[in-house]
């Protein structure tokens, strides 16, 4: 049978997905080290419950309307190279980027403060099943499934269903977002009392993880935290 792994494993590509080198040692599966130091890596220095701003202490958004996530996690602000790479991945069926968008959020997870706080079950942000049937896969949950290994965190991938199928968020002005995404999750007792990861790959307004982390918290979930691949800032 041919199965997702294999079909990955296949299409890997052998040379840096940047710039195609063929030679270079490689840190992670598909890209070579000096391509992955100019990465738009994200420092730890931002306000640790929403990912943004340049100062490690809980900003003013934060403070003054605190979101129902605990932590937020970006490994990348969403600039050049990664946004081309996360749409590469996303909408021309890059699927073999999944490896390398997983490998890095399980080796630097480790290293940044927020990830520090012990996990006990990651959560994937769901995609409606029509939604799912379009696309083919769902993009957080091929990376989930990855650091989950990497880690040995148990993925608990049937816990949360997206249950409305929502016009998609980035088509939606900052304000209308929060509104679209209301009750569009349903989560499942078995995370009751874990502290939960949830992986998506791009945090802008932040309203899909918030409903989900209000969601999880309803049905019992201890802490909630966002790990993600890019940041808008
Ligand atoms: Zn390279
Ligand atoms: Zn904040």
């Amino acid at each position: 049978m041919l199965t997702f792994s294999k079909v990955l494993n296949a299409a890997l590509p052998q040379t840096c997905v940047l710039c195609e080198d063929r030679k270079a040692k490689s840190h992670v599966q598909g890209m070579c080290s000096p391509c992955l130091a100019q990465l738009p890596w994200r420092s730890s220095a931002c306000c640790p419950q929403c990912g943004i701003g340049n100062n490690a202490a809980i900003c003013g958004q934060c403070l003054s309307n605190s979101p129902f996530y605990d932590t937020t996690t970006a490994l990348f602000a969403y600039f050049y190279p990664i946004d081309a790479i996360v749409h590469a991945y996303k909408y021309q069926k890059g699927l073999y980027l999944s490896r390398l968008l997983g490998e890095l959020m399980a080796m630097h997870s480790t290293n940044l403060h927020p990830v520090s706080i012990p996990i006990d079950g990651i959560v994937a942000m769901p995609m409606h099943p029509e939604r799912l049937r379009e696309r083919g896969f769902n993009q957080s949950h091929e990376i989930a499934k990855i650091v989950s290994r990497a880690l040995k965190i148990p993925l608990y991938s049937d816990a949360c269903q997206r249950i409305i199928n929502t016009p998609p968020q980035a088509t939606l002005a900052l304000k209308e977002r929060a509104k679209n995404i209301k009750g569009a999750f349903d989560c499942a007792n078995e995370i009751a009392g874990l502290r939960i990861a949830v992986i998506d790959d791009v945090m802008t307004s932040g309203a899909s993880l918030n409903e989900l982390a209000k969601t999880l918290k309803k049905s019992g979930a201890k802490s909630v935290h966002n790990w993600v691949i890019a940041r808008t800032l």
